[in-house]
């Protein structure tokens, strides 16, 4: 392929502050420009050992790499783009006490009363929490406000990642706090993801598109299946409720379309930015095909498309030299942070639809360089 859409750089370790956070950025391929813009992310590490719970000086550190994850980015070029955990701002236990609470009849956490406690209009406390709770939940909102602020400073669109189902209630809370915030110009600078692996993904893809547009808000959405699996389904068997995740794997597949379909129709309408998260061949078809006949444009058009570091780069390749926007998502951090990162990556990549032999790989490649770019 005559158009590589990217070099890859593992930057771990360049981000001495970076030390307790998973973080990961990626080089982002403009296609036939050759102009290279770098996506960068952070990814807490995704569980909080005991000695570093509740202790503040931990969230805090975070917060200082995400800043600088912002500056990385940001220096990278205009198209750059990062990822960042709630969990990592904020403990994931009080996360999960939200999330509880607002499943109670008239709960009385929504996304207005954190925007006002963001913005300082209120005090930043609830009631169910416990003054030291609170203390630590002001915290974490000025330290989200603060990253989504910088990002925005710079250009830098904000992806919140989307992560277990007993935190992502309170985690969408606080996204569409962001939003809510931060979106009130052209371009959405604070992103939402949704897990199409989740029952009701559609659903909470509407919802949150229509809170939105409510609140005159643009809305920019990340689409993934879903990377906690196994935990959720172990959980529910453990503590005997109902499991969140669709039964099958096919379901999860019907899911990612019909989100796909749903999402792309908002973005016909103006009313949502897309990225197809994927590898999954059929899922980047499918969105290819429905923008050509759709008529959005293939880079600019409110949609583009990513994979992580190292997984699908024949996917990632063929996108960006049929011309589509596509980015890739590295992991920076300490090698001792990024490994497990990337081990689990790769056995979820094993267990998932793109399996195959090195032939196979260059089989699917070949068909979708063929089915992408036609005229070749
Ligand atoms: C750029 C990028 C950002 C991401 N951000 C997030 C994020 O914020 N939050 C997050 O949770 N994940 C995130 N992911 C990971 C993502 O959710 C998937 O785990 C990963 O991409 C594999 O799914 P797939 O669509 O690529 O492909 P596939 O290999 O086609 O699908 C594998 C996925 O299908 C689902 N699945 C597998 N078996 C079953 C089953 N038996 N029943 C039901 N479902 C099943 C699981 O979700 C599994 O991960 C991100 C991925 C990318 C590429």
């Amino acid at each position: 392929m005559g158009q590589v859409m990217g070099v890859y750089g593992a930057l771990w370790g360049t981000l001495g502050s970076m030390g307790r956070v998973m973080g990961h950025t990626g080089l982002y391929g403009a296609g036939y420009g050759g102009h290279w813009a770098l996506w960068g992310g952070l990814w807490a590490l995704p569980h909080i050992s005991p000695h570093v719970w509740g202790r503040e000086s931990w969230f805090e550190d975070n917060h200082g790499a995400a800043l600088e994850c912002v500056g990385l980015a940001a220096s990278t070029g205009p198209d750059a783009m990062m990822q960042l955990k709630v969990t990592a701002m904020m403990d994931a236990n009080i996360c999960a006490a939200i999330n509880k609470r607002m499943q109670e009849p008239g709960a009385e956490v929504t996304p207005e009363l954190i925007i006002a406690a963001m913005g300082g209009e209120i005090a930043p406390s609830l009631p169910f929490l416990t003054p030291q709770q609170n203390q630590h939940f002001g915290a974490s909102l000025r330290r989200l406000d603060s990253v989504a602020q910088a990002a925005a400073a710079r250009g830098v669109p904000l992806l919140m990642d989307a992560e277990q189902s007993y935190l992502q209630g309170a985690l969408r809370l606080l996204t569409l706090a962001l939003i809510g915030r931060h979106n009130r110009g052209a371009e959405p600078r604070v992103w939402s993801t949704v897990q199409a692996y989740v029952r009701g993904a559609e659903q909470v893809l509407a919802m949150e598109a229509s809170w939105a547009r409510r609140y005159g808000a643009r809305y920019g959405v990340k689409l993934v299946r879903g990377a906690y699996l196994e935990e959720e389904r172990l959980r529910a068997h453990k503590l005997g409720v109902p499991d969140p995740l669709h039964p099958t794997l096919e379901a999860t597949h019907r899911s990612y379309g019909s989100c796909l379909e749903l999402a792309l129709s908002l973005v016909v309408q103006d009313q949502a930015r897309l990225m197809v998260a994927t590898h999954n061949e059929a899922s980047v078809l499918q969105a290819a095909q429905r923008m050509e006949e759709l008529g959005i444009p293939r880079r600019a058009g409110g949609v583009c498309f990513a994979q992580l570091y190292g997984m699908c780069d024949h996917v990632s390749l063929a996108l960006g030299a049929a011309g589509f926007a596509a980015y890739k998502s590295v992991p920076v951090g300490p090698a001792r942070e990024a490994l497990p990162y990337l081990a689990r990556r790769a056995q979820e990549h094993r267990q998932g639809a793109l399996r195959g032999t090195a032939p196979e790989r260059r089989l699917l490649a070949k068909e979708l360089r063929r089915r992408l770019l036609p005229w070749r």
